[in-house]
Parts: C-alpha cells; structure tokens; sequence
C-alpha cells in the first residue's frame, strides 16, 4: 500500500491491537504510546514530503517489533563514552580534553556532598564562588586577579559587555577569527554592544593603524589569538609589549581572546607558538581570557585573568549570575590548576599533557601491544606504521605530533563500513580514513582502551 496520510491509524486504534497490548505489558504504556506516536508522525512527515512511503501492516508483529527497537533505543543513554582514535588530542566533538583522576574526584565529591561553595568557613557568613580559585590562578599566571565563568566564550562577552558596551573595540583584521561551533570574534563584539573598528589588512597591521584608530569612543584594543589557521609570509603585527604600552598611553584597555590556555611551556613538543599566560600578563595585556578544558586539561571553563580593578567590574557585573561556572566544574578546574604546583607533573597527570609529551617509542610499544591483541583476536591484516597526530582545538603545532597507528583491514568489509561498525561498538572506537585504510592512532589512545578495541573488532567478524 503506498502511503496516503488518510489510512494512517489514530494512535487509540493501534493501542488496542494484540501486539501493541503485549508492548504495555513489557515495557510500560507511556513508552508505548511515545514510540507510536514518533512513529505515525514520522510516517505522516514521509507522506507530506512526497516520499514514496509504503505503510506497514500496522497489526503485524514486524511492526510491533520495530516499535520495541524503538522503545529500547529510547533506554539507552544517549551521551556515552568513546575511545578516540583519531590523534586528536583535544577533539571538541568527542569532548575536548579528558580528565586527570584526581580533577575527577574533586567533582564527584562536591557532587555528592554539600560545600563551602559560597560560605565562608571562618565567619560562618556567605562567602564567595570565586574566593576557591582566584589566588591559584593568580599564582600560576602572576595576574593581579581572575575569575572563572562557564566557558572562554562567556568570558570573551562578559569582558567585552562590562569595558566596552556602547563605545568601541579596535581590531586588527589579521585576528578577526572564526572557530568550530559558530563563533565569530565579529558577531560577539555586536552582541556586546560594542561597535567594532577593524584596522590594518589581512596580513600585516601596524601599530600606527591600532594608534590612528583610537579616538574618544575607544574602549579596548582587542587582541586574539590566531590558533587554527596560520597566515606566513609577507606578514607582521605588533609585538603585545608595544600595543600594551600605547594603551596605556591613551587611556584605553587591551584584551586578549587566547582560546587555549597554556600554562606551562610547550615549545620543546612543537608548541613554540602557543603563548605561555604568564608571559602574556608580564607584557601588560589587561585581561586575557581563556578555556578550562582545552591544553590546560580541565573541565569546560572559561578564566578571565588581568588587571585587579576589571576583575571586580566582572564579578559585579549583572551579566556575571547567567555565566557563572557550576561548582562541579569549579571543583574540575580547581583540582586541574593544583596539579601544575609540587609535587605534581603536570606532563604526567595532565592527561591532555601526557598525551602531548609522551614519547614517540612508547607509543610504538602501545601500538605493537594493540597489533598483538588483534591478531590474536583473529584480525589477520594489521599493520604498525608511521603517523601524525593534532593536538585540536586550534592549536596548531609546527608539523603535527608525530605518532605511531594501527591499520587495519578487513576482507570483504570497505574502510567506510569498518569504521561504521566500529563506531557502532558497544564502546564506539572513533578513527579516522587514510589511504582507504581504517587508522587508530595511539597517542589518543589509552592501554585501558585496548580490551574494548578488541572486542568492537570482534563483534565486526562475529557479524
Ligand atoms: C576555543 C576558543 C574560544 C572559545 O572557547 P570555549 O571555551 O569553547 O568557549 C574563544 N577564542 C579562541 C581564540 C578560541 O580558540
């Protein structure tokens, strides 16, 4: 029968047939009439669209069967953990950076428990969400103050609302960026209510465009960092030291958009290019905002770090309540920061860190490991081989990590089927397509993913 949306059932009809009924029984009436109801509109849409839509046999056991999938599909979680084998080390669609054990702990307790989230412990009076964090912060990036809100985003707007709100922001055309996810630095300077003045070009903007810019509508001189894409050649912009101090000189306030946050220095993993914080607050930026959960290694925040009087127009400002950070992730982040102070590595409990540093010959030996267990597995063709890994997130090392991944191949299975099935696991194994080839690579990969490796591979022979 081909679909006419007049011989579609009404809903109570379906609910009295045998096969609809013994559905209540098993899981319950509400899922029932939920997954019919999906299901007829879905159908009624098909029609509608001029879909060639052939009706099922509403009273037949096939369609009370696809009803069950439907209502068991319905009682799966549907936010799951991956394994990413993809060598991106902080891949924002599977969740940014993963957690240090300790970070985790942290969460879960004050989940759990009650806290001294806003009550100060001393005097027994309302204290204060941000008091947890501010002096860490401040010590590891030698600002005079800081404060945390719900994620860099936030902090970019909330900055931009409370300095430059009906005046306006000189920004160089060389910075003017788009990242993942519909952020555009343009498009949130006019939601701050701030008119933007673009200057320079593309490639090269002077500090005299910065200085011919600024008259008395001049609140800010915006700086962000170019993290995902690289402009070379014929190109220059002012050195922040030079900026800083012609902001000073006119009154005004630089800000830097930096996305990634990074502590410590990276440049011996290839990572020259991604400024220190410590370094950008010693060459006078007034406030620097960044991400918790990008190469720090947190939870999904966003920290505003500068100049002590700004900071506190922050906290009070009104917008301040819509972007504050929930106290799990302040408890993530506070953990996080503490393990960059002794007697922690943060190269080795930092697991964004750890997988940055770790070295290539022990990710070979990883690699070997996995290679072993899936042919003994019965995965015949597998093979170890060279490759490059990402960090994400924008930043952008020289020439990518190098990594070592485990190709492999399947008789009669394409690379496109494979890394469905793979992702179809009970354990969903993300890796990426080279060559027509199916990828895994180690340096995202933990030992602790390899039994659920195997045994997505297992279930994909298993049929
Ligand atoms: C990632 C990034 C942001 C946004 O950070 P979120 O924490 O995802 O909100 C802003 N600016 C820059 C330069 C970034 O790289």
């Amino acid at each position: 029968m081909t679909g006419n949306a007049k011989d579609l059932p009404a809903l109570e009809a379906l609910l009295n047939t045998p096969n609809i009924m013994s559905l209540i029984r098993q899981f319950s009436r509400s899922e029932t009439v939920t997954a019919l109801r999906n299901s007829l509109a879905e159908l009624r849409s098909d029609i509608v669209a001029g879909k060639q839509t052939v009706l099922p046999e509403f009273d037949s056991s096939e369609f009370s069967q696809a009803i069950a999938e439907q209502i068991k599909a319905d009682r799966t979680p549907s936010l799951r953990t991956v394994i990413n084998a993809t060598g991106v080390i902080i891949h924002t669609n599977l969740g940014r950076s993963p957690m240090a054990s300790h970070a985790i702990q942290a969460m879960q307790d004050v989940a759990i428990a009650p806290s001294n989230l806003e009550f100060d412990l001393a005097t027994g009076k309302r204290g204060s969400r941000h008091s947890h964090i501010e002096r860490l912060i401040c010590h590891l990036t030698g600002a005079q103050a800081a404060v945390v809100v719900n994620n860099c985003a936030a902090a970019v707007l909330l900055s931009l609302v409370a300095t430059s709100a009906g005046k306006s922001v000189v920004a160089s055309r060389g910075e003017l960026i788009e990242i993942g996810g519909s952020y555009r630095l343009p498009d949130v300077i006019v939601q701050s209510g701030a008119v933007l003045r673009e200057v320079g070009t593309t490639n090269k903007t002077r500090l005299s465009d910065y200085e011919a810019a600024i008259d008395e509508t001049t609140a800010v001189l915006l700086k962000s960092h170019t993290s995902n894409f690289r402009i070379v050649g014929f190109t220059s912009s002012p050195k922040r030291q030079d900026l800083a101090k012609l902001a000073d000189e006119k009154e005004v306030m630089l800000i830097e958009d930096l996305g990634s946050g990074v502590l410590i220095d990276l440049s011996p993993f290839g990572l020259g290019d991604e400024p220190v914080v410590a370094d950008i607050i010693s060459s006078g930026v007034d406030l620097v905002m960044f991400s918790g959960d990008k190469l720090l290694g947190g939870p999904q925040a966003g920290i505003i770090a500068g100049k002590r009087h700004l900071i506190a127009q922050l906290k009070s400002h009104p917008l301040m309540r819509a972007v504050r950070i929930d106290k799990v992730s302040l408890a993530g982040l506070e953990a996080t920061l503490r393990l960059y102070l002794p007697p922690h590595d943060p190269l080795k409990e930092i697991p964004v860190l750890a997988m940055l540093s770790a070295p290539l010959a022990e990710i070979a030996a990883r690699g070997a490991n996995l290679a072993r267990e899936l042919k003994g597995a019965g995965i015949s063709n597998v093979s170890v081989e060279e490759a490059i890994a990402q960090v994400g997130a924008g930043a952008l090392p020289e020439r990518g990590l190098p990594s070592v991944a485990v190709s492999c191949e399947i008789d009669g299975i394409s690379a496109d089927q494979l890394t469905a099935h793979l992702r179809a696991a009970k354990t969903p194994v993300i890796g990426r397509i080279e060559r027509g080839r199916v990828l895994l690579d180690m340096r995202t990969i933990r030992d602790s993913d390899v039994p659920a490796i195997v045994a997505a591979f297992q279930a994909v022979i298993a049929g």
